[in-house]
Formats: C-alpha cells, structure tokens, sequence
C-alpha cells in the first residue's frame, strides 16, 4: 500500500503474475512501471476483463511475529523475521515505501509495516506487507480490489471493471466518503494529496459526485437499521434500488454494493419471500466470485444459499411477502423482471 511519489526506484521492473518470488512469467498481465507524479506503479499489459485474478500472493511478513508495543524490539523482531527471507525478498522489502522515514528515521523496518500492510482479513488485527501488491497504488474509484483468501493464504486482486491495456492498477485504500473526508485521511494516514479520476473533477461534477456519496451514506445506514427491516421493508426496498441507481452512477463496485445484495436477501427471507431472497444472494454470490474468485471462502458461503435461501438464519415461512423459491418469474423481459424484483420500485 505504498503511495510511492518518493518510493526509492531500486527494485527491477518484473513482470510476475502471481509474484512467487519476483519470478517473471510467461502470462504477465502487469508490469512495475513509472507513473508520471506517483513514482512506481503496477499497469496492465493487455485488455483486462473484470473478473480477471491480476495477482494471488503470499506476504513477505506477517506482524504476527510482533508481540512488543516497544518499538526498538518490534525493530529487531522484524529483522529477525527479514533475515530468514531470501536475499532477494529482503531486498524486496527494503524497497518499498516508508512514510515514516522522516518522522522515525530509526525504525525503518516498522514503517514498512506501517506504510504498506494490509489486514489479513475483514476486520482482522493481523496485517501482511506484500511484495507487489504494495506497488499497487490509491484511486477513490479504483479498477481492482484486495480479498485475503485464508484458504491458501495469499492476498488476491481482481478486476472489478474492465481495465484498457497501458491503464494503471488502482485500489483503494479507504472504504469511500465525500472528497473531503477521503482528501483529510489520505492525507493523514498515507501522506499523499490525492488526484485520482474522482478527486480530479470539475468542481461542479465533484459536488454532484459528493452529493451522491452523501446520500449513499444515508440510504446505507436506513438500509442497514434492522427495525426498518422488519417494520418498513417496502421503504427499505425503495431505498434500496436509490442506492443501487447511485452506486451505478458513482461506479462504486467493491462490497458495498454486494453488501446491499446481502441485506436484501436477507430481508426478503424475514419476509417469507424466498424467491427474491434467491435472486439477490445470486447477485451477492456472483458479486464475490467477481471480486474474490471462485475459490473465495465467501463464495462457498453463500452457495449453499443460491440453492435454498431457507436455510439461512434469516427465514420465517410464515412473513408477509410469503414465496416458493421456485417462484422467480420466467421469461420475463429485463424491465418486467426488474419490475417484478423490486417491487415495483424502478
Ligand atoms: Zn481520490
């Protein structure tokens, strides 16, 4: 997670898909390469298609190793741990960025760590410093996202949208907000004033843009109050299609907007409605497929759920909304059929 405008330009450009040991392959979709005003970048040889794993790798280090609050002894633990590296992964290491390399020149080991790791998991203490995925840089609509797959440890990276050869791999490195918050913490936390495409607009599509954001916000939070899912759910559906239509505006496409999917599923199952609860955990299940992999752990979650959405938690046979799973229309038109999904509220 490196914002590398002052990244130390060292380590050799490789071109390794799944960046086992810096070894090139024969398959590259990615080259480490010079972004004009961010340093060193990761972009893509060739046409990707979303869906498309663009890196699965292990991490160098892991702060599992770190068991001091001291900074000097997290210092020689990681070492430690950097000396059993092979040299050339050592070295690998060495060349990422340090944000913190002049606040705390003496720790530099630690402001790798600090610069550069990402959670091994929703939620999760743990953190990895990867070798070329903290070559990937920030955009505030970034054309990847990050998945640590604990089924064969390794951080992948998907495309979530279509991503032209020569265009640069971007993730984000915060969960959204309007310009202003996402300005204020990247400029705190990772110390780079950011420029990407959403950031970049004319001041009259950007407040357009914030506007949206902000009402997301909003509809999110409504959404995801569990009593307006029991006592109001024709307002949480209505509210629900808003925030779709404004993610589609916004081309929002990380777990947000598979996250919506989640809550309308489970909604639908509270009330009764198993056809409907079927269709979205669909689109929650091919969500994740896209962004994670088959192979995902979140995949084989909710599989079970595509087949019958009754044996999730969430089920009451007898609510309001009461059908058979069977009962998802057939051959309908794409306008009929969205009619018919969302109740009306298209
Ligand atoms: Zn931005």
């Amino acid at each position: 997670m490196a914002p590398s405008s002052t990244s130390p330009p060292t380590s050799p450009p490789h071109t390794s898909q799944n960046g086992e040991n810096g070894e090139n392959s024969q398959n590259a979709l990615w080259t480490l390469q010079d972004v004009p005003g961010k340093g060193k970048g990761l972009v893509v040889t060739q046409d990707v298609t979303p869906g498309t794993c663009l890196l699965s790798e292990a991490p160098l280090i892991t702060t599992e190793i770190i068991t001091s609050f001291d900074m000097d002894s997290t210092e020689q633990q990681l070492l430690g741990a950097l000396n059993k590296l092979p040299k050339a992964d050592q070295e690998r290491y060495r060349s990422l960025h340090n944000n913190f390399s002049d606040s705390d020149p003496t720790h530099p080991l630690s402001g790798i760590v600090r610069s550069n790791a990402y959670p091994l998991g929703v939620e999760e203490e743990v953190g990895g410093v990867f070798a070329d995925i903290a070559r990937i840089n920030h955009s505030c609509r970034p054309n990847v996202v990050q998945y640590w797959n604990p089924l064969f440890e390794k951080m992948t990276i998907y495309a979530v949208r279509a991503i032209p050869k020569g265009t640069e791999i971007t993730t984000s490195y915060i969960p959204g907000g309007v310009s202003q918050e996402r300005k204020q913490i990247l400029k705190d936390h990772f110390g780079f004033d950011c420029t990407c495409e959403l950031c970049s607009l004319p001041e009259d599509k950007l407040r357009q843009s914030d506007e949206r954001i902000a009402r997301a916000e909003k509809l999110d939070e409504m959404i995801g109050n569990s009593k307006n899912i029991y006592y109001a759910p024709e307002e949480v559906m209505k509210n629900a299609r808003s925030l779709l239509n404004i993610y589609e505006q916004e081309g929002i496409k990380d777990g947000r907007l598979s996250r919506l999917y989640f809550d309308l599923f489970q909604m639908c199952n509270m009330h009764g409605d198993l056809a409907r609860a079927r269709c979205f955990v669909k689109y929650h299940c091919d969500l994740k497929k896209l962004a994670e992999g088959k192979d995902s752990k979140n995949v084989y979650e909710v599989l079970l759920y595509v087949k019958s959405p009754q044996k999730h938690g969430s089920y009451e046979p007898d609510g309001k909304w009461k059908t058979a799973a069977s009962d998802v229309p057939k051959g309908m038109k794409a306008t009929e059929f969205a009619n018919w999904l969302w109740r009306g509220n298209i």
